[in-house]
């Protein structure tokens, strides 16, 4: 049997997303900023799937930036408002906990002593403390970015919360909800965050495609230049055919939520957590209990080599990892279970299980008939 249980590293396809796709591929493949008739049919499209993912976040259509994928939209995030922000202040603050591609911009920026950066510590279920949000912003604040989830452990943090400590102050707030999408509505008026990352790759769009929203009147300089594109914020001839299958993604994920089936997802994940429980006494699960994303697991075994099980279940059929992929492939300890300050006998044990809308019973059944055996032996 092939398990694929890595879905917070990247999701399938939905065929409906590729059928939306293929014509801008195979008829449409005009510049859109040429002005004949393949050039206006992928203007209307890239406009048409502009207000497709407005309508899913609650924003204008005027709001959304398409961009190469998460990592740009989160660089673009942090040097785009310290570069428009440089004169008022050069103090930002991250979760210790983000995604590489906001703390790898962050700490560029520190080292090139351009900025001063503040790392929030997170409790041991991976959540951020409001308190000290608060208590560290100062004078020379100009962002605060905090992930909606973690694809690690899918913690979710009080983003309205942080947010509105955030603004009291006056400062901007950035949200990476890479690893929510599709999994909670993300409503960008009821959040209050003035940026946020989506990436398409992780909610069964395309890869190489993503969206940063900038809420009306947000200064922010743009980082990628050259033509006018995107309202000459963000240059290059736009990647139609994944705006196009960006936009499908948000309308299914839309239809998903009004199915449930987050719920549906969240109901095995638990199946799955509680029959490994049952079965495998030593185990720790990371994440908070129950503000987590639906579709995310990570259970540790203790004095388990993470990394010989990942390959004893690969061989099994079973394809997961151990988290995020930057880091799993140089063997390095997840600085977010670092950072929740989790056991040694539970770190670099931990599996990340990343369910979807695809994952069956059968297949979870499977997956936990074959650890128990591989963790017995
Ligand atoms: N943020 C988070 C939380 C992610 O999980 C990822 C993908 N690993 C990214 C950002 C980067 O997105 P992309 O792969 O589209 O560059």
């Amino acid at each position: 049997m092939e398990v694929y249980l890595n879905n917070n590293a990247t999701t399938k396809v939905d065929p409906e997303v590729l059928q939306a796709m293929l014509p801008y591929l195979r008829e449409y493949y005009g510049n859109p900023s040429n002005l004949h008739s393949f050039g206006r049919e992928a203007r209307e499209a890239i406009e048409q799937a502009r207000e497709e993912v407005a309508n899913f976040i609650n924003a204008k259509p005027e709001e959304i930036y398409f961009t190469s994928g998460g990592t740009e939209s989160n660089n673009w995030a942090i040097k785009g408002i310290f570069r428009s922000l440089i004169s008022k202040g050069n103090h930002i603050i991250v979760s210790s906990i983000e995604h590489k591609s906001v703390l790898s911009p962050v700490q560029y920026l520190e080292k090139m002593r351009y900025v001063e950066a503040t790392y929030l510590s997170v409790d041991q279920y991976g959540l951020v403390d409001p308190d000290e949000l608060e208590h560290q912003i100062n004078e020379n604040t100009i962002l605060v970015s905090v992930m909606h989830s973690n694809n690690e452990i899918g913690t979710i943090q009080p983003i309205k919360e942080l947010c509105e400590i955030a603004h009291k102050h006056g400062v901007y707030f950035h949200t990476d909800a890479v690893a929510s999408t599709g999994k909670v509505p993300l409503d960008v008026i009821a959040l209050g965050v003035d940026l946020m990352t989506i990436s398409g790759h992780k909610f069964h769009g395309p890869k190489g495609i993503g969206v940063l929203y900038i809420k009306e009147g947000t200064t922010i300089e743009k980082i990628i230049y050259g033509g006018e594109q995107e309202r000459n914020m963000r240059a290059g001839t736009e990647n139609v055919p994944g705006i196009v299958g960006l936009g499908k993604a948000t309308i299914i994920a839309q239809q998903e939520f009004d199915n449930d089936t987050p719920h549906k997802i969240a109901n095995l994940r638990d199946y799955l957590e509680q029959r490994i429980k049952e079965l495998i006494p030593e185990i720790k699960i990371n994440g908070h209990p129950t503000k987590r994303i639906c579709s995310t697991s990570n259970i540790a075994f203790a004095n388990i080599n993470n990394k010989e099980l990942i390959d004893a279940l690969d061989k099994a059929g079973i394809k997961l990892s151990s988290g995020a992929a930057c880091e799993t492939t140089k063997s390095l300890t997840s600085h977010v279970l670092k950072a929740m300050n989790v056991e040694s006998k539970y770190l670099n044990s931990q599996i990340r299980f990343g369910l979807s809308k695809y994952t069956t019973k059968a297949e979870i059944d499977y997956t936990i008939d074959t650890i128990v055996k591989l963790v017995k032996t």
